[in-house]
Formats: C-alpha cells, sequence, structure tokens
C-alpha cells in the first residue's frame, strides 16, 4: 500500500507511520517530494492489511491509503490462471464444454420432478436444478420441501444419470445437502452469510455462489475467497443480475461483471439469465449475449407447465422454448470455439 501523508504532516508523523508499518510487518520505502511525503508499505500479509489501512486512514496527517494488492489471493488470476472444475465423470466446468444447468426453481413433488427430468435429460441437459429449501421473499410463500425434496432430488438423478444443484441456506443444512447434491448453491440473499460460506468450504463438493443482489464485484470474489480460504477451490461463480432503478425486468444483469469476473479470476463463471431478467421472453437473448461474453455454463428455469409453477414460473422457459434456447445458443458457443452441452 502507499501512505500519503497531508501538507502539514511533520517528521515525527512520519517517524510515528514507519514504526506502526515496521510493527505490523511491512518495510518501507519513503518518497520525500516538494509537497507531499509518500511512504510505500511493503509487504504481502493480506492477514492485517485492512486493520492497518483503516487505522492509519483514521490519522489527521494521513491524507489517503491506496491498496496495491487486491484484497483476494486465491481466487484472482495471479494464484491461477484457469480453473477446470470436475463435477464427476466427464462433467467439466471451466473447459471447453459450455455446460447448461436446468430445472425448475423449485421441488413440486415427487412426480412432476421426476416428469421434468426426463424430459430435460432428453434435451441433452447434464445438470439438473431445482430448490428444496427456497428463500422467499414472503412468509407466505412456498417454502420448499426440505430434506424430502432433497431425496426426490436424488432419486431423480439415480434415475436419469444428471448432476444435481440445489440450494443450501444456512450452515446448519450444510452436511445435509452435501450428502444429496453434486454441486452446493449458495443463493444470492446469502452471498454474505459468512458462516455459511466457510461450512461450504468444508463440505468437499463443488459450491455455485450466486452475486448478492447489491454486492460489488469485489464483495463478490472475497465471498469466494472465504470458501476457497477454508480449503475449497472448487468454486463457481453465478450473476444472476443485480438491483438498479430498472423495474421492467425483475434485475439487471450485469454482464460487465462477467467479463470483470473472467479478467480477475480463473474461477469458471455460470451466468443465470432466468432470475437476472425476471421475464421468460429475455431469457434466450440474454443467454446468447452471456455465452458470447465468456460464460462458462448457464443456469436456466424450466417448467414443463410454466403457468402451473409453484414459484418464478414467469421466468420459466417451457419445454418448446427451452429446446430453441439451446439451438440459439449452440452456434454463439461454437463461434468462440466452444460446445454448449
Ligand atoms: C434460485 O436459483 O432459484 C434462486 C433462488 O436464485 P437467487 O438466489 O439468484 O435468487
Ligand atoms: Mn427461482
Amino acid at each position: 500500500m502507499i501512505i500519503i501523508l497531508s501538507s502539514k504532516a511533520t517528521g515525527k508523523n512520519k517517524d510515528e507511520i514507519v514504526k506502526r508499518l515496521d510493527k505490523s510487518g511491512y518495510s518501507v520505502d519513503i518518497s520525500e517530494g516538494k509537497e507531499r511525503t509518500l511512504i510505500g508499505a511493503i509487504g504481502t500479509n493480506l492477514k492485517n492489511r485492512e486493520e492497518v489501512m483503516a487505522q492509519l486512514m483514521s490519522l489527521p496527517y494521513v491524507e489517503k491509503v491506496v491498496p496495491i494488492l487486491k484484497p483476494y489471493k486465491r481466487v484472482s488470476k495471479e494464484f491461477r490462471e484457469k480453473s477446470e472444475i470436475v463435477v464427476g465423470g466427464d462433467l467439466v466446468i471451466g473447459g471447453r464444454d459450455v455446460v447448461i444447468m436446468a430445472g425448475p426453481c423449485a421441488v413440486e413433488g415427487r412426480e412432476p420432478l421426476i416428469a421434468v427430468a426426463r424430459l430435460l435429460k432428453r434435451a441433452g441437459v447434464r445438470v439438473f436444478r431445482a430448490g428444496a429449501y427456497k428463500p422467499r421473499t414472503s412468509p407466505y410463500s412456498f417454502q420448499g420441501y426440505g430434506e424430502e425434496g432433497l431425496k426426490m432430488l436424488a432419486e431423480a438423478r439415480d434415475l436419469t444419470g444428471m448432476k444435481i444443484i440445489t440450494e443450501v441456506m444456512q450452515a446448519r443444512d450444510v452436511r445435509r445437502v452435501a450428502k444429496y447434491a453434486d454441486v452446493l448453491q449458495i443463493g444470492t440473499r446469502n452471498m454474505q452469510n459468512f458462516n455459511l460460506l466457510k461450512e461450504c468450504g468444508k463440505a468437499g463438493k463443488p459450491v455455485m455462489l450466486k452475486r448478492g443482489l447489491a454486492s460489488t464485484i469485489e464483495e463478490w470474489l472475497l465471498a469466494a475467497e472465504y470458501i476457497m480460504s477454508e480449503g475449497n477451490p472448487n468454486v463457481l461463480l453465478c450473476e444472476r443480475g443485480i438491483r438498479t432503478f430498472e423495474t421492467y425486468t425483475r434485475n439487471t444483469l450485469d454482464l460487465n461483471a462477467v467479463a470483470a469476473a473472467k479478467d480477475l479470476s480463473h474461477l469458471p463463471v455460470i451466468v443465470d439469465p432466468s432470475h437476472g431478467t425476471g421475464r421468460w421472453e429475455l431469457v434466450t437473448p440474454m443467454a446468447k449475449a452471456a455465452v458470447a461474453v465468456g460464460a462458462d455454463g448457464l443456469m436456466i428455469e424450466v417448467h414443463q407447465n410454466p403457468e402451473m409453477a409453484f414459484s418464478d414460473g414467469q421466468q420459466s422457459l417451457n419445454m418448446k422454448h427451452f429446446r430453441n434456447l439451446k439451438s440459439e445458443v449452440k452456434p454463439v458457443a461454437a463461434a468462440l470455439g466452444r460446445n454448449l452441452r
């Protein structure tokens, strides 16, 4: 970091800072200008960096503290160039394939779940999604089937061979969900539930981390760092739209964040245009844009009968629309040398 002293700082003030930095494990490089003194603090310890910066900024004779290193390490490109995450068998995310994850918003019962799973399997889907624990805005809305729903998902996997991704909402459920799921999903509302992140870091299963609906890209990457720093390298980032002033769409799908995350991190990036738009008719065009910008996968809500869905019917594709999405996105992926699967 670089510490810029105010024009009123004295030699004693400068010595005080050098002493503090030395105590915190930094070596210093001082540059005395005509108007200002700059102190370069040299050290790579991220552990105490935030505190040291905040303490220095509180001093009246410090004008500014400028960080040089990124606040995350394990998620960054400097740590690793590229991550290919093996979900199981030949299913790899972050490689040449653009992987589709599809399924209804929620598990709505055994028969409808198995029925839509079979339809999606026939349509070539390899990762099946559905929520057993549902984070609903209203406490009066359907809250999900819980563990019973997880068992239905496991049955769908046994019958179809598709992998399962499903949401885990609280730290104490992580082991239970990990028993049934192939990939754990952390929802947008929980992106900064740090206990949940840490528990998922110990779960031994890949984790898909959805970006918080009002989170910056840096906060999103730091949340991924939490999971990785507990020993789980298998993290997928998922952009699912952020809250803006726009009301026509449910959220604003931030494709800037996809390009930025691909630039800053080695982790694969998934895009969810269903929650990102909240309107089924916008899902296919935004899926094409997502793949064009570099997404490694798509999460798409599909329901055999959206007008009967328990949740998110307005943004769910029916099977015909889903097949159409696949045929429209395929050539976009191919143009980038990738294979939509
Ligand atoms: C979901 O995938 O069904 C979901 C609840 O997503 P989000 O957390 O992005 O709202
Ligand atoms: Mn949903």
